[in-house]
């Protein structure tokens, strides 16, 4: 019990941070903050996704490109292009660590209005910081497993941001409802998305990538939506625009 209510915590928060902050602030700008509170986003990460931490540079770059090129032989991942969901996530894995490193050719067009802390994140980046987690998790569960068949969910933890992204990229590309007509393969994977904190209305995010709010009909919550609008009330973001 003690396990799946720290992978639940662990679930949440950082899905928060790849939501809100490498998704709708890095890649999609939909609202603006302070270096500070950037910075503070930044070390929030980490702490959260801990041996996946995503940088929001590189994450910011991937997923302008996906929405640029979705189902596409340009996109950094599709159902299309790939065979199955492990092939499409190292692929992915691969194209995002050659951004990192500043070895993907990346038009200019994508580099625009990014966050970056290059220090931070070579530090966040780097194999000390991950093993430092991933010995952390090892250590929690000794603590608080009771039985040795849960260590099987370690990997879930040290690979959580990934898994995120697995979600959606793969089954929100396949399966679900599609409320909009687009050019790719989004659909709106689960209808109430309180599992991915509104990520899952992905056919209603394609249609419309600039809105904050993700849900659009009004059973479809967007858990992160409210967050965002107490964070603008408190000035700590400002939103471009307020609906
Ligand atoms: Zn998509
Ligand atoms: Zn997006």
């Amino acid at each position: 019990m003690a396990v799946f209510i720290f992978i639940v915590i662990h679930w949440y928060l950082s899905l928060f941070c790849q939501t809100f902050f490498h998704h709708r602030y890095s890649a999609h700008r939909m609202f603006t903050m302070s270096k500070g509170w950037e910075r503070f986003f930044f070390f929030l990460s980490w702490l959260t996704q801990g041996s996946s931490y995503l940088s929001p540079y590189a994450y910011g770059i991937l997923h302008r490109m996906h929405h640029a090129y979705a189902d596409t032989d340009k996109d950094p991942h599709s159902p299309m292009y790939d065979s199955n969901l492990f092939t499409m996530m190292w692929r992915t894995k691969v194209i995002y660590s050659s951004i990192f490193h500043g070895t993907y050719p990346v038009e200019e067009r994508f580099k625009n209005n990014l966050p970056e802390w290059f220090t931070f994140e070579r530090f966040a980046e780097g194999w000390i910081s991950r093993g430092f987690w991933m010995v952390l998790y090892v250590f929690i569960y000794t603590q608080i497993a009771t039985s040795w068949w849960q260590y099987i969910f370690l990997p879930a933890n040290f690979l959580m941001g990934p898994l995120h992204g697995a979600v959606i990229n793969w089954f929100a590309h396949k399966y679900g409802k599609i409320t909009f007509k687009t050019k790719d393969t989004s659909h709106n994977l689960l209808p109430v998305d309180v599992l991915m904190l509104g990520e899952s209305y992905h056919n209603n995010h394609h249609r419309f990538p600039a809105k904050p709010n993700f849900g659009f009909k009004w059973f479809e919550i967007d858990p992160v939506y409210p967050f965002i609008r107490i964070f603008h009330a408190l000035k700590i973001i400002k939103l471009k625009r307020v609906m």
